[in-house]
């Protein structure tokens, strides 16, 4: 496929031709780093999993480089760990029955970069060619300034697109930053509580992490539970594992919309929830 990131390369689990594997994706997962989408785009990724007629693909958008390292990784350079860190994506590809798995291979400083739009033709090339139903990336008020400048381009590559060819929802899901926040109405909130082996499997292979010290596999699985439990409006069955959702799909059927002031407006109404709270007990 043609890139114009030199180093992309695209992961087919069950090895159909690249365009063919991306053609049958239903959902898709665009995040910053290697272990994000396990993190973030699990609704997806379940929905997905032994069926014929749905297909997850994963797209990495950064190269890992900058990764924190500790223990057996603790000597390794930033090439080597760039290489472990597509081989621990490959297996989550792999474990979870990707379509296929992206990798753009960009620099963060490259995503952060506004003026570079090498990465928004990829990522719109990506999204046109897998004309997915369903795009989940990160939310705009997470606090990782690499996963918010994903989250940009992504809205930016679908923008650009003919209406055809953009997809019917855009999901800003959560990594460095939770959603609870939000108010109960703005909450997408998606029922994780089956599989969860299969959770925590596709969670354990990202080692260079979690060996580092950082226990994402067990914060993410608790993060489900919590906001299982502490989210007791929810109007449906009882679940066990949750994971919250900024509807962004108004950024992209509108796209004179502004994203500053879309954001702003969720915070208005946690802002104002907070103050209606307590100014009635005051
Ligand atoms: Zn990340």
């Amino acid at each position: 496929m043609d890139f114009r990131s030199a180093t992309a390369q695209v992961f087919v689990p069950d090895g159909l031709p690249p365009e063919a594997a991306l053609t049958r994706t239903t959902h898709l997962g665009i995040s910053a780093h290697q272990d994000d989408l396990e993190i973030m785009a699990m609704d997806g990724i379940l929905k997905c999993f032994q069926r014929e007629d749905r297909w997850f693909t994963g797209v990495v958008v950064t190269n890992g480089a900058g990764s924190p390292r500790a223990n057996r990784y603790a000597q390794f350079t930033d090439e080597q760990m760039q290489v472990v860190r597509i081989k621990e994506q490959k297996k989550a590809a792999t474990v979870g029955e990707y379509a296929a798995q992206v990798f753009l291979g960009y620099s963060s400083a490259a995503v952060k970069d506004k003026a570079n739009h090498d990465p928004v033709e990829d990522l719109a090339r990506v999204i046109q060619m897998a004309g997915p139903d369903v795009i989940y990336t990160h939310n705009l008020a997470d606090k990782h300034p690499t996963h918010v400048a994903v989250a940009a381009r992504v809205i930016e590559a679908i923008r650009g697109l003919p209406e055809a060819d953009r997809p019917h929802q855009l999901y800003g899901c959560e990594v460095w930053r939770d959603l609870d926040w939000m108010i109960d109405q703005d909450k997408v909130a998606f029922d994780l509580s089956a599989q969860e082996n299969l959770q925590f499997a596709l969670l354990g292979v990202f080692d260079s992490q979690i060996s580092g010290g950082k226990r994402y596999d067990l914060a993410t699985m608790g993060r489900r539970r919590a906001h299982a439990t502490y989210h007791a409006s929810h109007d449906t069955d009882v679940t066990s594992g949750m994971s919250f959702a900024m509807d962004l799909t108004p950024l992209i059927q509108d796209p004179s919309k502004d994203v500053l002031a879309y954001v702003q407006e969720f915070i208005d109404r946690f802002a104002q929830d907070v103050h209606q709270r307590l100014s009635d007990v005051l």
